[in-house]
């Protein structure tokens, strides 16, 4: 048994939101065959159920079976159906309620009623925040207030479901039971209307032609759609993955009892409702990815880093996290600004706040009571020509648009005086005039610093969607490796390149696994990459990459008919082996430690940053006075180890590609161009701070 059609429905307890879509207002959206029709803004609940009845008695007509989900929960704590109406009749409470709540676009009684029903309990509760100003008997503001109601707070439900709120709270950022209160009276309408068509899960069998149900829509992250408004992304994900289920999940689903605290549809079943990952695992690269013209010229660095810009694209998933856990994440999308920053025109000093401009000359102004402070603003209006007094961040009250600094005055008990001009809006911020509400602040592909998580905070953006971490595995290749901390015979050295790439690796932000030593030996080195491939998505190996008898990484890729031996014009670096296996893309550096750093930088990390998912890296680059000379020929461009003392760059004075004490010695890189160079003392060149390239 599945259903044709599935409408998601999230549910609200205010007045009419006015014509404009808006967040938390009520969203509907319908889907079929796992594709969803655009999701519907209801301004008022009026017209939802009008949409609700109409559509279900279409889908009726159409023969087609229908399953509609609502956030909204079906049954209170198990005790309270009892103690109104004398049965735990779940159904028959909807009824109840219907006859006493009285609803219209503008006004409806849902706290007047909660605080009557709690009149009906003992002692003080169940229900409790009261969000208006009057007082209402029996129904108290705070939790802690209440007491001997005799009832949890929560159905088992509740208790099972992560972050789920209790239907007795009415209010408060978050609450449900505002939303409660005046959707059971409409369900219970909806059951009336259809009559034996429509029944309610789990209470009753789930075999009629319109099944209700309730849902959650927090049960399971959004996968990013670029839409705007959360309550409309999350019923179109609903009802997405609900009308995608099969017999066979549905069969899963509505397996429950018909426990009168009734249940969370999908609750347990978390993986049915995330959907298959592949929806959002972006497709393999090409076989090809790393062919290039092979001929007898040696590839410039600039065709080489051209070609893996064009080949290269994200292999990673989207996930939704936390903006506060999203630093050296790469966004998945756009950070669109939820509120302005600011959000209202404010103070910029601690000050006397007043209207228009003042022209030169001495002026004195009346002071009005009280003052406006952050978070504490002023009630009421300035008068024209008086002014108040004012602190940073305050929110300019009406009549303000001025602010003097309050070092500026002399201030009085009653009045200021001081001396102008001054201008027009002169210490003030005005609304927006950081960030406007709907704007792109950061865009897809960008890694976050820290500084992006305070102005993603800043707009009440509280999750992002980045992409996952790319897995990047590390193998070091050659007989010859042994690790610190053994014993190292003659002919034996440390294994030095793998714990500097794997350090480097985590300075980026991937996951950098540690696939250990490879002896040179193809059985062995192959065992290793299969392992590696199923675990990893890129993998980075050094040694062994040149066309020799003992380059056995660069033999093996050339059996997957993937392999590109990419004879680079660059020093130091001899060729990189690229290839792919198993589908993962292989970087074969060299294995000079100097070499296989250079090739990291320059090659490797900004091809694994499209891999991850983020923009092509730059280094960053600074022209700088040269302190060494040096000749160069045409043909390569070359990297020297280089750092900056008294502003003019230095060289290290060894070019020897296996002297990895160069490295430490060095602050970044000289880049020297691929034609010829004669570099004088104090002529410009290029410096790169490692820095600039994440390290
Ligand atoms: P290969 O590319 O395998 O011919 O290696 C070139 C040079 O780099 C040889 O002198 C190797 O011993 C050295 N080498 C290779 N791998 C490493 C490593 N992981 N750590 C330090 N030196 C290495
Ligand atoms: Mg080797």
């Amino acid at each position: 048994m599945s259903f044709d059609t599935v409408v998601m429905v999230d549910w609200s307890g205010g007045n009419d939101r006015g014509a404009q879509p808006k967040k938390d207002a009520i969203w509907a959206c319908l889907a079929r065959d796992g594709r969803a029709e655009p999701p519907i803004y209801h301004r008022n609940r009026q017209m939802a159920e009008q949409w609700l009845n109409t559509t279900l008695k279409d889908e009726l007509d159409a023969g087609r079976r229908v399953l509609v989900g609502f956030d909204l929960c079906f049954a209170y704590p198990r005790g309270f159906a009892q103690h109104l109406i004398g049965s735990e009749d779940t159904l028959a409470l909807w009824d109840w309620l219907a006859e006493r709540v009285e609803d219209a676009p503008d006004a409806n009684n849902r706290f007047d009623l909660a605080g009557e029903i709690n009149a009906l309990f003992p002692g003080e509760g169940p229900f409790w925040f009261n969000a208006l100003k009057r007082e209402i008997p029996s129904l108290p503001r705070k939790q802690k207030s209440r007491h001997s109601h005799g009832l949890d707070d929560r159905r088992s439900v509740e208790r099972a479901a992560k972050g789920s709120f209790s239907p007795f709270q009415l209010a408060g950022a978050g609450a449900v039971g505002g939303q409660v209160i005046m959707g059971l009276p409409m369900l219970s309408r909806l059951r009336h209307n259809f009559g034996s068509a429509l029944s309610v899960w789990p209470f009753e069998a789930s075999d009629a032609q319109i099944v209700l149900a309730e849902c959650y829509f927090s049960l399971v992250p959004l996968p990013p759609d670029g839409h705007a408004i959360k309550d409309a992304a999350q019923v179109r994900h609903y009802a997405e993955r609900f009308s995608a289920m099969s017999a066979a999940d549905w069969a899963v689903l509505l397996d429950h009892p018909a426990d009168p605290e009734g249940w969370v549809l999908g609750l347990g079943h978390e993986a049915l409702l995330q959907g298959p990952m592949d929806s959002l695992t972006p497709p393999p690269l090409r076989n090809d990815c790393f062919a290039m013209p092979q001929g007898a010229h040696w590839t410039p660095v600039d065709d080489a880093l051209a070609h893996l810009r064009a080949q290269l694209g994200p292999v990673t998933r989207i996930e939704r996290i936390s903006t506060h856990g999203a630093a050296g994440r790469i966004l998945a999308e756009d950070v669109i600004a939820e509120r302005s920053h600011p959000p209202a025109a404010n103070s910029a000093v601690d000050g006397y706040g007043f209207a228009g401009a003042l022209a030169s000359g001495t002026h004195q102004l009346p002071l009005v009571a009280g003052r406006a402070a952050a978070g504490q603003p002023f009630d009421g209006a300035v008068p024209k020509g008086q002014a108040v007094r004012i602190l940073t961040g305050a929110i300019l009250p009406e009549g303000v648009d001025t602010v003097v600094l309050q070092e500026d005055v002399t201030a009085g008990p009653d009045a200021i005086a001081l001396h102008g001009p001054l201008k027009r809006g002169a210490n003030a911020r005005k609304a927006g005039e950081d960030m406007t509400a709907g704007q792109v602040i950061l865009p897809a592909g960008r890694i976050v610093t820290a500084a992006d998580i305070g102005t993603i905070a800043a707009v009440g953006v509280a999750e992002v969607s980045v992409r996952t971490r790319l897995r990047v595995g590390v193998l070091s290749t050659g007989d010859e490796l042994v690790q610190p901390g053994t014993v190292a015979d003659d002919g034996q050295i440390y294994d030095a390149n793998r714990p500097m790439l794997l350090a480097s690796l985590t300075r980026w932000g991937v996951e950098a696994i540690d696939l250990g030593n490879a002896p040179d030996d193809r059985t062995k080195l192959r065992a290793i990459l299969d392992d590696a491939a199923a675990r990893t998505d890129a993998i980075i190996t050094s040694g062994g990459a040149s066309g020799g008898d003992e380059d056995h990484m660069s033999a093996l890729l050339q059996g997957t008919g993937s392999f590109a031996l990419w004879r680079i014009a660059v020093k130091p670096g001899r060729p990189l082996a690229l290839g792919l296996w198993d589908g993962t893309p292989v970087f074969g550096l060299p294995g000079n430690p100097v070499a296989a750093q250079v090739c990291l930088l320059v090659f490797a990390r900004p091809a694994l940053a499209l891999l991850a998912g983020a923009d092509w890296q730059e280094p960053e680059a600074y022209m700088l006075p040269a302190a060494f000379t040096k000749s160069k020929k045409a043909g390569r461009r070359e990297f020297l180890r280089a750092r900056v003392t008294d502003g003019q760059v230095e060289v290290f004075p060894s070019e020897g590609s296996g002297r990895v004490s160069g490295l430490s010695w060095a602050t970044g890189l000289v880049v020297l161009p691929d034609e010829a160079v004669d570099v004088a003392i104090g002529d410009p060149v290029t410096f790169l701070p490692f820095t600039g390239f994440g390290l």
